[in-house]
Order: structure tokens, then sequence, then C-alpha cells
């Protein structure tokens, strides 16, 4: 944590001297932010989520028709069972998960000020 924090901070729209723990600014209502914001962790996870499960769909989709051209057998079945789609799932959640955790760092021990109407 910075040391900036324990004196308070000062708003950056108004310039007021806010208390260091202050949700929002007493004089001008910005919003004060600590970190990432709920909003933007779950539009990174879903983000990575809905590429990741795209993708991963699409390649337990087209894999399987191109493998029975090149190989054959068991291979093939494999591919096709329930547990694909589970395990893309799987995947894509652990890829959400880590793009989320992702930008909690990215944003770890930040202080912004929003407005919001
Ligand atoms: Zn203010």
């Amino acid at each position: 944590m910075s040391g900036n924090e324990i004196d308070g901070m000062i708003c950056f729209f108004c310039k007021s001297h806010l208390k260091c723990d202050a949700k929002v600014c007493f004089s001008c209502n910005a919003l004060v932010i600590y970190g990432a914001t709920h909003e933007e962790l779950t539009s990174s996870f879903k983000e990575a989520f809905g590429i990741t499960i795209v993708i991963s769909l699409l390649f337990v989709m087209f894999l399987p028709s191109w493998l029975s051209d090149h190989v054959s057998g068991d291979i093939i079945k494999l591919f096709h069972t329930w547990w694909m789609i589970v395990g893309c799932l799987v995947i894509s959640l652990w890829a959400g998960f880590r793009a989320r955790s992702a930008t909690e760092r990215s944003f770890e021990g930040q202080i912004r000020f929003s407005r919001r109407m």
C-alpha cells in the first residue's frame, strides 16, 4: 500500500481533502474507487470466458472431422463425448478467472476517482 493513504487523499475533481477510507467525495460526490471495480472484473472475466469457449468449442466441433480425414478409430469417438463440452467449460472458466485476477492485480493499490451520473 502507498504511504500517502495514511494522510488521506485529494479528490481528483474538486481537490477536496478526503479521509483515507472515504468511499465518496463529500464535496463533489465523486466515487472513490480502490483497485479494480466490480464491472471491470466482471467484464474481463466475460471477455476471456467468451473467447475461450468459442475457440474451444470450435476446436471440439471441427477437430473430429479433420481427424477423420487423417486418422481413424477411437480417438474421434473420444472427441464426441459430453466430456469435451465440460472440458471446454472448465478451460473457459479457468481462463475467465485468470483474466479476472490479472485485472485485479493490475489495479491493486490504485485509487481512482469517478464521476457517474
Ligand atoms: Zn470531489
